[in-house]
Formats: C-alpha cells, sequence, structure tokens
C-alpha cells in the first residue's frame, strides 16, 4: 500500500504519481498548520472547492481522499502505520520552504521504515534539465526558451484505474474557513477542480489562443488563459496543457495563428524558467536575485502603500488593476507589471511588500511566479527590467486600456468619463478633476519628479551617484 500525498497536483489525471508503480494507492491531503501560515483566504478557498471535485471523483471509484489537520511529518508516519503503508509518495516541491518540509516528512518516515518516492511533476523540464553549456541554471530567459522550446514534451497520462485505489474505510471532512481561523475572501473566487481547468482549457484552445498575441496585452478584452490558479494548485497537468496547445497549433488556420499558439507556449515556459529560479536560488522569496553595489534605499511610506493597495493613486490604470485584485483575487498580467512598476518607481517601496500583498490577495499565487513578476519589475531579479526602464503609467493605460474599458470596470468613480479625460488625468486642474469625477483621487505622487527619484536611487545602490 501507497499513500499518495496530494499537494499542488489537486487531480486525478496527468498526475504521475498515480500512475506509476502497480501498488494500491491510497490518497492523502494534509491540512499542515506550519503551511498554512503562508496561505491565504483565496488559496485556501480555491483547495477547498479543488478538493471536493477531487474527493467526488474517488468516491466514484469505491476509494476516497483523506483529509487530515496537523504537521506533515506527524499525520503521514501515523496514516502510514495506521494503514500499513510501506511508501507515501509527492510531487516535486521548488519552493525552500517546501523542500525543507519535505526533507522532515522523508526523515520522519525514514525512522519508521517507510519509504517515500518523489515524483517530478509539476513542470516539463525540471530544474538542472535545461542548462548552459557549462551546466549552469540559465540566468537569461530567451536562452532558456529555445531550449525549452525545442525540447521534446512528454504527453499526458491517463488517471489511475478503480483497481489501484484503496478505500480508507472512513469519511473525513474538508474543514471550513473558520475551521482553519482563515476569513471568508474578499474576493469572489473562481471555481476550483479538475473539471472546470479541463473546461477552461478546451474553451481557450479552440478560438483565443489564436489572438492571444494581439489581445493578450489588453486587459479589458479578458483574453488570456486564466489557467494561472490552475496550474498554481494542480487542478491541470502541465502535459495534457501542452497536448491541448500543440493541437491547437497544428489546427491553427494560418501563420498569425501559429505564432500565437507559440508565444503562448513562451508564458508557459516563463513559468518553468522562474521555477528554476526558484529551485537553485530558493533565498530570492526574501532577498534581491541580483547584487547591487549599496543597498537599495527603498522607502516606507504607510500612507502610499495604504492607497496602492486600496487602489486610490489617483493613476487609473493602477486603481483599476489594484480592485481587480481585491474584487476576483486575480489581476491581468499587463497590469501587473504596471503596477509593481509603479509601486517600486514611483513610490519607491520594496518589491516585498508588493510580493506579500499579492501573495495575500491572489488565488494563484506561488512563489516562483510571483516573485520573479516582482523582482523583474523592480529591475532586481534575473533578466529583469533595467532600472532605467520605467513605466509611465498614463501612458501604459492609454495604450493598452485605450478606450478605458478596464479602467471603468474597476473604477466605478470614472465610469461616465471621457477616455481622454482619464488618460489625462494627472494633467487635469483640481478644478476640472473636481467636475470630472469628484470622488476619484488626484494623483498621490508627480510621475515625473518620481522617476528621477528612483533614477538617482538605483544610481547610488549602483555606486554611480556623484557625491
Ligand atoms: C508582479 C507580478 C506577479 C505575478 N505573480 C504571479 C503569481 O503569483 N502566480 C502566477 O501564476 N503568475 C504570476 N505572474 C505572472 C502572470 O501575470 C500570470 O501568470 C498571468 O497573469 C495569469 O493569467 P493567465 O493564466 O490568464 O495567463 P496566460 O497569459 O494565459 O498564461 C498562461 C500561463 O503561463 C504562465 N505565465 C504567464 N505569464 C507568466 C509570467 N510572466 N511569468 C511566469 N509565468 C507566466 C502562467 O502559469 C499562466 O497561467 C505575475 C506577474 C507579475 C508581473
Amino acid at each position: 500500500m501507497r499513500l499518495h500525498w496530494h499537494r499542488t497536483d489537486l487531480r486525478p489525471s496527468d498526475n504521475l504519481a498515480l500512475t506509476t508503480g502497480d501498488d494500491p494507492i491510497l490518497p492523502v491531503y494534509v491540512f499542515d498548520p506550519r503551511v498554512l501560515t503562508h496561505a491565504a483566504p483565496p488559496r485556501v478557498a480555491f483547495v477547498r472547492d479543488s478538493l471536493a471535485t477531487l474527493r467526488e471523483w474517488y468516491r466514484a471509484r469505491e476509494s476516497d481522499l483523506l483529509i487530515v489537520r496537523g504537521e506533515a511529518p506527524t499525520e503521514l508516519a501515523r496514516l502510514a502505520d495506521e494503514y500499513d503503508a510501506d511508501t507515501v509518495s509527492w510531487a516535486q516541491a521548488y519552493s525552500g520552504l517546501g523542500r525543507r518540509r519535505d526533507d522532515r516528512v522523508a526523515d520522519r518516515l525514514a525512522a519508521d521504515g517507510v519509504d517515500h518516492r518523489v515524483v517530478h511533476d509539476h513542470l516539463h523540464h525540471e530544474p538542472g534539465s535545461i542548462t548552459t553549456n557549462q551546466g549552469e541554471p540559465y540566468a537569461v530567459y530567451s536562452y532558456f526558451w529555445k531550449k525549452w522550446r525545442d525540447r521534446e514534451k512528454a504527453s499526458s497520462v491517463a488517471a489511475p484505474g478503480a483497481d489501484r485505489l484503496a478505500d480508507p474505510g472512513v469519511e473525513t471532512p474538508i474543514p471550513t474557513l473558520a475551521d482553519l481561523d482563515f476569513d471568508d475572501p474578499e474576493a469572489t473566487i473562481p471555481p476550483g477542480g479538475y473539471e472546470t481547468a479541463r473546461h477552461r482549457l478546451n474553451e481557450f484552445c479552440s478560438g483565443p489562443i489564436y489572438d492571444y498575441e494581439s489581445t493578450r496585452d489588453r486587459p479589458a478584452a479578458d483574453a488570456t488563459s486564466r489557467l494561472s490558479p490552475h496550474l498554481a494548485h494542480g487542478t491541470v497537468g502541465i502535459r495534457t496543457v501542452n497536448d491541448r496547445v500543440v493541437r491547437a497549433r497544428e489546427n491553427a488556420p494560418d501563420e498569425e495563428a501559429r505564432e500565437a499558439v507559440e508565444t503562448f507556449r513562451g508564458e508557459l515556459a516563463w513559468r518553468e524558467f522562474y521555477h528554476h529560479v526558484l529551485y537553485f536560488n530558493p533565498e530570492v522569496v526574501t532577498e534581491n536575485y541580483r547584487d547591487y553595489e549599496h543597498d537599495i534605499e527603498w522607502r516606507a511610506d504607510a500612507a502610499e502603500l495604504q492607497a496602492w493597495k486600496d487602489g486610490e493613486t489617483g493613476y487609473p490604470i493602477v486603481d483599476a488593476g489594484m480592485r481587480q485584485l481585491r474584487a476576483e483575487a486575480y489581476m491581468h498580467n499587463r497590469v501587473r507589471m504596471i503596477v509593481a512598476s509603479f509601486l517600486t518607481k514611483d513610490l519607491l517601496i520594496d518589491w516585498r511588500e508588493g510580493y506579500d500583498w499579492f501573495r495575500q490577495k491572489l488565488v494563484d499565487h506561488n512563489p516562483a511566479n510571483n516573485n520573479g513578476g516582482w523582482q523583474w519589475a523592480a529591475s532586481t531579479g534575473t533578466d529583469a527590467q533595467p532600472y532605467f526602464r520605467i513605466f509611465n503609467p498614463m501612458t501604459q493605460g492609454e495604450r493598452h486600456d485605450p478606450d478605458a474599458a478596464y479602467i471603468r470596470e474597476y473604477v466605478p468613480e470614472l465610469r461616465g468619463v471621457d477616455p481622454d479625460l482619464i488618460h489625462d488625468w494627472h494633467e487635469l486642474s483640481p478644478t476640472q478633476r473636481h467636475r470630472t469625477a469628484p470622488d476619484y483621487p488626484a494623483p498621490i505622487v508627480d510621475h515625473s519628479e518620481r522617476r528621477e527619484a528612483a533614477l538617482a536611487m538605483f544610481e547610488r545602490a549602483r555606486g554611480e551617484a556623484d557625491d
């Protein structure tokens, strides 16, 4: 008998650990308080939803998902003993925290004479398998991408047959958010579960993927896959995604559509790139990836940070993004880049504040992508935005949301306002602003001044500032 410990692989099919070997499998999920201290209501809500569908799948096959609460090493050792399991399997973790926890579990099991099996499941290509010719992990995405793109990809695998699944003989409830000491999420959380993920993948690959190249930077178009919570929590397997995407490429109506599919694959490669970065540099969750000669003198300004979190900065595209985050536990990628640039280069506030807010609010948070995105925007990361390239939030808004449809959706104070006035909001006089949208704030900072301040801050950190 083997226990399979589900973590970020909340699906029955295309789950390599469930299909390897021929031993009977008893599936388990552990709500571990040490892990839950890093969790937040949106993700716990999504996980609960996904566990319910996964449990139904097992129950339909006369098995069941055992759901327990407690520290993973203790709980898994207890269950191994209770069910006389000789092995516990799980999918590879990538963060330092996850790997240290898994080491503790492995040690605890070994002390009881129980084996463990770690299966590579979450990525196409594991850390260490795509390296420079000198065997070093890539620090530049474009080189990584070329190897990633051309490397053969494994196909998805079927779910295990019912004959492989054991019955625990007890029914264990899914704890509520309150049981786990979480408040209800502020946002409306998208439905979880492997069926929803499969449906979303098919929907996206049946049409929108062919316009991805031209629409992916348009937040109002809602034209991206929205697979991020599913990829983060493993309600869809990466091989399943790739199989479907490759099929879409084969069926592409023309070269432009084929290229759009390739651009989408490029995003999947960014995901793997950042997982590799995190695996080899676990300290990046709290430290800059890139060394500057001196510390970056981030500002600590609680009022400006709060205005950013509340979507009250007076920069419409920034506020729309921050309000989308609070309302949906999600934000469009282009807007994530804009709000991250605004926090670090306009407010000059440490990227760690932004990372932590996203960690609390995003349903798709995972340390690899969240950290990669923040350190990219802050010019502290691997292959990051150069420090002197600073987004202008007004021109970004105008370029990517020209008719202000996205802004007006999330910022009701601007709903009846002409897009030109919205994009010129920073240039309007106080009287014009009052006449146009009396409830919407004036810009809390002057972008041009803050841009100069940001350049000076980075030049000092680089040891280039005049004395
Ligand atoms: C500051 C910042 C923080 C971010 N935090 C996260 C996070 O916590 N979790 C997360 O999954 N993504 C994060 N991203 C990346 C990206 O914004 C989201 O993956 C994307 O918006 C999710 O929407 P989608 O599934 O519709 O994306 P699509 O455009 O449909 O992309 C498909 C998939 O590719 C991956 N992907 C896309 N863009 C990126 C990227 N830039 N880097 C890495 N992987 C990518 C995701 O898994 C995504 O689901 C962050 C980006 C920034 C700039």
